[in-house]
């Protein structure tokens, strides 16, 4: 076992090569071999962070080479990388992280042995630092029961909001409880955003020795584009990103913010690959593209699914507080829980069924934050309401209430009361799975579906009167189809939905209609 007293950076400067050259930040015979802008990155080793950045900006490398310097020189540390797939993960693993251990003597001669692993998603060290690798879309299961002291987000900006408290969970009993955050910036609803609004937020600027004025990375960067390369936006003479600084525009904040866009990049000044940034991305990427990935900001493409225009249209049907046969002309009624967790989020219970070939919705039950602190009230209340409707089925959320649920199939029975689980690796729309006694259901597929049948206005809901009023914490019904947002994601190639609020009542819809196309044997799109 060896002991190194270095900075992370100096560490990596004197151990890490990246792709066959030396890791540098400054480099005197490579001057595009250049990133001193990583340095307080790399020194502010015990504090959470989050970097907004563009793509291709070294993020993984960052997160590779803080992981193995901290591993090095910190005894026992432990550290656990998190990417939303397994397959980015594995990427990560093979062509980041063990290729940096395992090309560096360093880490060869010392700090491994014939105790150490060095597998796809855990490397161990002699010095018994770990270094976990992980992965959550759909569920956060991968990470559960690791223990860390680091954890860095990798992606971040595809990551469900809802799964970050039970990563974060992992650093949870560390005296050092570090986390950072890195991804590529996509609307102003994505969390990346949020996070980077409550951080330092540090920004490159690059002053102009014409004119005087200091040029922000953050602001009107196309401006900042010519053909020759970076120009000042004010007075147009080149500029030179070497000359640039770090500018803190929030110093009290808690959270260390740093933005990267490409163009501050060393190696993106080497007239090859800028003209790369001129020809193919400034003159023909799309604006929200241009700006996430070439910049490292925001874009607002935000696309809201439901707004209430479309959901008034739908919602013309009856609010029941009871089974009406007249209206549900003897059709079997389901009903669709989800547990709320926190953070404005509460147990829903919604009731409705297929008539006349639609599937309409009679009944949303929202309990409010008193109530919801009594399991006992909550649960003789849905099953009141199970009687009270004559349901068939009641499918309920596995993620957070699964203690609640096998307490109501004692209460009703195990064939009636259905838990549905939400996974990645679901090809089909739904399965049943014997050994989990469960439904696995696929949470894209099946979320697009229901917007998009009441888009097609396929899909009734009540009217829209008791959709909005004001009820628990002020909020109205309607408020938990209008919080969903879409964004297309890269590294899923597929759409994701997230919510900027809570969506319980939406979530319970699913859940109900779900269960009466299973039961009734009618196939979903
Ligand atoms: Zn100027």
């Amino acid at each position: 076992m060896k002991k190194i007293k270095t900075t992370p950076a100096g560490f990596a400067e004197a151990f890490i090569e990246i792709d066959g050259m030396p890791f540098r930040f400054v480099d005197k015979y490579n001057k595009y071999n250049w990133r001193k802008y990583l340095l307080p990155i790399y020194n502010n080793p015990y504090e959470d962070m989050i970097l907004k950045c563009g793509r291709q900006v070294e993020k993984s490398t960052t997160l590779a080479v803080k992981g193995a310097s901290h591993s090095a020189l910190k005894p026992h540390f432990g550290t656990l990388y998190v990417s939303p797939t397994s397959k980015q993960t594995r990427k990560y693993s093979n062509q980041k992280f063990r290729k940096i251990i395992n090309t560096s003597p360093l880490f060869s001669k010392y700090f491994t042995n014939k105790y150490t692993t060095d597998q796809v998603y855990e490397v161990t060290f002699s010095n018994f630092a770990e270094y976990h690798m992980g992965y959550a879309y759909h569920s956060a299961d991968s990470v559960r029961g690791v223990s860390v002291d680091m954890i860095t987000f990798d992606e971040f900006q595809d990551l469900l909001s809802d799964h970050i408290p039970v990563i974060k969970e992992a650093a949870s009993a560390s005296d050092y409880e570090i986390n950072i955050y890195s991804g590529t910036p996509k609307t102003y609803n994505n969390h990346i955003e949020k996070r980077w609004q409550d951080s330092t937020q540090n920004i490159w600027v690059i002053p102009c020795k014409s004119c005087g004025i200091g040029n922000r990375m953050d602001k009107d960067p196309k401006r900042m584009i010519s053909k020759q390369g970076l120009v000042c936006k004010k007075c147009g003479s080149s500029i030179n990103t070497k000359n640039g600084y770090w500018h803190e525009l929030q110093p009290d904040a808690r959270l260390k913010g740093y933005h990267i866009s490409q163009l501050q990049i060393g190696r993106n000044q080497r007239k090859k690959k800028w003209d790369k940034i001129y020809y193919e991305k400034y003159l023909k990427y799309p604006e929200a593209k241009l700006h996430n990935e070439v910049f490292g900001l925001s874009f607002d493409s935000a696309d809201k699914p439901m707004t209430k225009t479309k959901l008034k249209k739908v919602a013309t049907g009856p609010w029941l507080y009871e089974l009406k046969r007249d209206t549900t002309k003897k059709n079997p009624l389901y009903m669709g829980v989800d547990w709320g967790e926190n953070k404005g989020s509460f147990n829903v219970a919604v009731i409705g069924g297929f008539v006349d070939g639609t599937f309409r919705v009679f009944h949303i039950k929202k309990f409010d934050h008193k109530e919801s602190q009594d399991p006992d009230l909550v649960l003789d209340y849905l099953h009141d309401m199970f009687n009270i409707f004559k349901c068939r089925v009641m499918a309920c959320d596995h993620g957070a209430g699964h203690k609640e649920n096998i307490r109501l199939k004692k209460m009703i029975s195990p064939e009636r009361v259905w838990e549905i689980y939400y996974s990645s690796n679901q090809k089909k729309l739904w399965d049943w799975k014997p050994k989990g006694e469960m439904y696995v259901v696929n949470r894209s597929k099946i979320m697009s579906d229901t917007i998009d049948k009441i888009e097609r206005e396929e899909l009734q809901l009540p009217q829209w009167e008791e959709l909005e009023k004001r009820r628990v914490s002020g909020r109205a019904l309607y408020e938990d189809f209008t919080s969903l947002n879409k964004e297309y994601s890269e590294t899923l190639r597929a759409y994701k939905y997230d919510h900027d609020g809570p969506d319980d009542v939406f979530q319970a819809l699913v859940y109900c209609r779900l269960a009466a196309h299973i039961d009734q044997g009618v196939s979903i799109q």
